[in-house]
């Protein structure tokens, strides 16, 4: 299925708008709710059953619960034949203990890798998942004139799951998510503290980074402070390996085409003044923003660990663990979709964009089926975004007059894509 080449604005486009407007409220209250109860990674077992029992009371074709062990996959059939488009909401919290002073703050605590922690949809993820359910809401009520098919994917532990577990949208699709129909086009959008309420953001290709962690282990040999010459000393090793690792973004990899980040954010060895370790531990990450370029940094990081210690005598082992793809919003569906968004918010309240140095794990379905994932501005109007606490803060503050453009923005964006030609 390619796409279509040309997007008119739908039919459908006052009646979305009054749905949208109808629904508003219980969008608003559904984040609240979902706000309140908050649940980590793999374990957002309330949401999900909320999540489902709505999407069966509207009388889905076809409701999956249990995918990727949480995640919740919803078919809904217009009346009218035409493509098939998915919609992506993430549902899961954070370990961060609020601090924002609403009514429906979060008073959750729950155990993370071992550790007691207060939890929080720091990231708004609460706001994906009430206005994945509000365009469910306006699409189903639609669906004698709806042409095409919309699967709604709800997914789980966007933010990594637990140590040990297996999940997000990678086990989604192992499971499934994108079969049984595959869809044509895949939408997704992320609240933001960086833009105003009522702004909406986008990029095309390259957006968000790819996000890799890596250790380094330097093998010295243990000896008396005071006679270093006796021994391997790891701890000199590490501080040339880490200088070492400034030089690799900076004069190994071509910046005018991609940007790229080395980050040392942790180092570990020694127990006392006067002895030189056995070992030394550094952990790290490493972003990029095109996959020959995230090869190519893996590769220089690990090489010049190993040399640089092997120059000094001490052992090396580096591991790097591939997390998320970049996710790549496809240049031909982002220029198709844009003229919607625009029309949605108004043209000048749809910014361009600079790229994000986070990651998502979205990237997964968009390497699979073309995607766009845009950002939606939830800063109120009075504060300047660049202060604003940022997604992530135990401050973080939703404007909740986001969800309804949110709603209006994927609803829009299904409808003039299955009526594109
Ligand atoms: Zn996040
Ligand atoms: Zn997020």
């Amino acid at each position: 299925m390619t796409l279509p080449t040309s997007i008119h604005p739908s039919a459908l486009a006052s009646p979305i708008d009054a749905a949208a407007r109808a629904v508003e409220e219980r969008v608003i209250a559904w984040r609240r709710d979902i706000h309140q109860h908050p649940e980590l990674g793999n374990r957002e077992i309330r949401t999900a059953a909320i999540v489902a029992e709505h999407l069966i009371g509207l009388g889905f074709n076809d409701v999956r619960t249990g995918v990727a062990h949480t995640g919740v996959v919803g078919l809904l059939k217009g009346a009218l034949p035409g493509p098939v488009v998915a919609l992506r909401a993430d549902m899961d919290a954070l370990p961060v203990t609020e601090e924002v002073d609403v009514p429906f703050a979060s008073k959750a605590r729950a155990t993370w890798n071992g550790e007691p922690v207060g939890v929080m949809h720091a990231c708004g993820h609460d706001c994906h998942t009430a206005i994945l359910m509000g365009v469910a809401t306006v699409l189903a009520g639609l669906r004698h004139q709806l042409r095409g098919s919309v699967k709604f994917i709800f997914q789980p532990a966007e933010e990594m799951p637990p140590h040990g577990e297996d999940g997000g949208a990678k086990m989604m699709i192992q499971e499934g998510a994108l079969q049984d129909p595959t869809p044509s086009a895949i939408f997704g959008l992320h609240v933001t503290s960086r833009l105003h309420v009522g702004q909406l953001g986008y990029r095309s290709g390259p957006t968000m980074a790819s996000s890799d962690r890596f250790s380094i282990t330097v093998h010295g040999r243990q000896t008396h402070g005071a006679a270093p010459w006796l021994g391997v000393d790891p701890i000199v090793t590490s501080a040339q390996v880490i200088l070492g690792l400034q030089t690799v973004v900076s004069r190994g990899i071509d910046i005018s085409r991609e940007p790229a980040v080395v980050t040392v954010g942790m180092i570990k060895g020694g127990v006392r003044e006067n002895i030189i370790p056995d070992n030394v531990e550094m952990r790290g990450t490493i972003r990029t923003f095109d996959e020959g370029m995230r090869d190519d940094v893996h590769e220089r990081v690990t090489t010049l660990a190993e040399a640089v210690s092997r120059g000094s005598r001490a052992g090396c082992t580096v591991c790097i663990e591939k997390n998320y793809p970049v996710t790549v919003n496809d240049p031909a569906l982002t220029e198709l979709m844009v003229p919607t968004l625009q029309r949605v918010a108004g043209d000048e309240h749809v910014q361009f964009v600079p790229k994000v140095t986070g990651s998502e794990d979205f990237s997964y379905f968009q390497q699979l089926v073309p995607g766009l994932f845009f950002f939606v501005g939830v800063t109120r109007p009075e504060i300047d975004p660049a202060k604003a606490p940022a997604n992530h803060s135990p401050r973080f503050h939703v404007d909740e007059r986001a969800l309804i453009l949110g709603v209006r923005s994927l609803a829009h964006l299904v409808c003039d894509f299955v009526e594109g030609r």
